[in-house]
């Protein structure tokens, strides 16, 4: 029969960070303070690989010695052009300057300071961004402890129980932000150790959980490899 799900309390959380600290090491938060930088890095980042986006991104800055205005303001088919090796370039730089604008000239630099519900509610107003996009810009640019939540970590924290199981996206953001409770260092690590274990032992079709350190407390792994 198959076991009701139990909300993970903080004691959960600490164990499965410390686990995955054992097997990845500990990563370091070190906010950049650059969110305009993130938004437009992240809108890159869709549908492509690490190494598609930082190429675009690159081009982009070369192209455009001016910054984000003179993004905002350039021809989209400039902007197009200078993002093409990203990918689906055309909707990005479409994407791109619909933020851009929407954004003006204000540099989020408030959101360092302001309460976490304020500045993620500014962010998610904006044209394309999502609640992903918001916690990698307030986590990353400000320290703020938002969980973002990308495919791998999705995965990773369902199999483990951190959330429900049909949980929808945004409930498993607001379940893993719970966990962080307010740690900056926690919801960093929560978010970079969810991922590398979804990258390197945690994969979609084939997990291995036969050495995953997580498998004794994982329901899902436990239901296919047991608990020895
Ligand atoms: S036991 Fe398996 S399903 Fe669970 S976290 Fe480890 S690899 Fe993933």
């Amino acid at each position: 029969m198959k076991q009701a799900w139990r909300r993970p309390d903080r004691r959960r959380m600490r164990t499965v960070r410390d686990r995955l600290r054992a097997a990845y090491g500990r990563p370091v938060l070190n906010p950049h303070g650059a969110p305009v930088d993130e938004l437009v890095l992240t809108v890159l980042s869709q549908n492509t690989n690490d190494r598609n986006r930082d190429v675009a991104y690159a081009r982009l800055r070369e192209w455009f010695p001016g910054g984000w205005p003179q993004v905002r303001e350039a021809p989209l088919e400039r902007v197009e052009e200078a993002i093409r090796p990203g990918g689906l370039s055309k909707t990005k730089a479409g994407r791109i300057q619909e933020m851009l604008r929407a954004i003006g000239g204000d540099d989020l630099g408030w959101m360092q300071q302001a309460a976490l519900a304020e500045a993620r509610d500014f962010l998610v107003a904006l044209p394309g961004v999502g609640r992903k996009t918001a916690a990698c810009v307030l986590l990353f640019s400000f320290g703020q402890p938002d969980v973002p939540v990308d495919t791998h970590v999705f995965r990773v924290g369902g199999r483990l129980g951190l959330f429900r199981p049909d949980a929808p996206l945004e409930e498993a953001h607001d379940e893993l932000t719970r966990l962080a409770a307010g740690d900056p260092g926690d919801a960093y690590e929560l978010h970079t150790a969810l991922l590398r274990h979804g990258r390197r032992t945690c994969a979609a079709r084939a997990p291995r959980c036969g050495e995953c350190p997580l498998r004794r407390m994982c329901p899902y792994g436990r239901s296919r490899v047991g608990s020895s």
